[in-house]
């Protein structure tokens, strides 16, 4: 067992991870509320303007979906739920039909502006995207895209100035790196869509080929 293993093993017998939703002891989320999520077993295409596609695992509806979201994004930030979000996500995947064959994609997540990382720690997307990356065996991209202004606050804007709002926050480096190629974008939720719209119409400008947004949640609008 290598020292890290050992401090996390020592760790765990000190202070066991506790269910965010029952309190048992052994994982952030136990077996049996995980089964309480309605992970969704269809998949409904969703091209955009810029996406050709999205997968969302579920709704972003109900009191355990938000917990595990705040709960990772939010005080007390606990990274390791990337795993079990990464997981809701799987799941979707394997009870779903109509998915797609992802050979050959390459995984890039929905980049974080400095400021927002040094509060949170960690780039919420990236974390899931390493995990589902990993599940699928593709490569993960981190130094294509990336957040070069922060967003001014999107709430209360009509689509369209949510649109302008976007526009110049994200930019490309390295083009060639993607040039041609099929990319998963990765984000955590997929509110009104226009995150992940701007994404992919940089990454197309840049060159890619096919783009398919994954999140884990949908939110429904009108719910908050
Ligand atoms: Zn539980």
């Amino acid at each position: 067992m290598s020292p890290s293993h050992l401090a996390t093993s020592i760790l765990d017998l000190l202070f066991p991870r506790l269910c965010i939703n029952c309190q048992k002891e052994g994982g952030y989320l136990c077996p049996d509320c995980f089964s309480l999520l309605e992970i969704s077993d269809i998949h409904q295409k969703h091209p955009g303007k810029n996406l050709n596609d999205v997968y969302f695992a579920l709704p972003y509806k109900g009191l355990l979906i938000k917990k595990l979201v705040r709960a990772f994004k939010y005080p007390p930030f606990i990274k390791e739920l990337a795993q079990t979000l990464s997981e809701i996500i799987i799941a979707h995947f394997q009870m779903s039909s109509n998915v797609e064959n992802f050979k050959k994609y390459i995984v890039v997540p929905v980049p974080l502006e400095k400021k927002r990382m040094k509060w949170r720690g960690f780039n919420q997307a990236e974390e899931i995207a390493r995990h589902l990356a990993n599940y699928f065996k593709l490569s993960l991209l981190l130094s294509v895209l990336v957040k070069t202004n922060p967003t001014i606050p999107q709430v209360n804007l009509s689509s369209k100035k949510r649109e302008e709002n976007l526009r110049g926050v994200f930019s490309i480096k390295n083009a060639q790196l993607i040039q041609g190629k099929n990319i998963l974008l990765v984000d955590d939720v997929y509110t009104t869509g226009s995150t992940m719209e701007e994404c992919g119409r940089v990454l197309h400008q840049a060159g890619a080929k096919k783009i398919i947004g994954i999140a884990v949640a949908r939110a429904i609008p009108g719910e908050d």
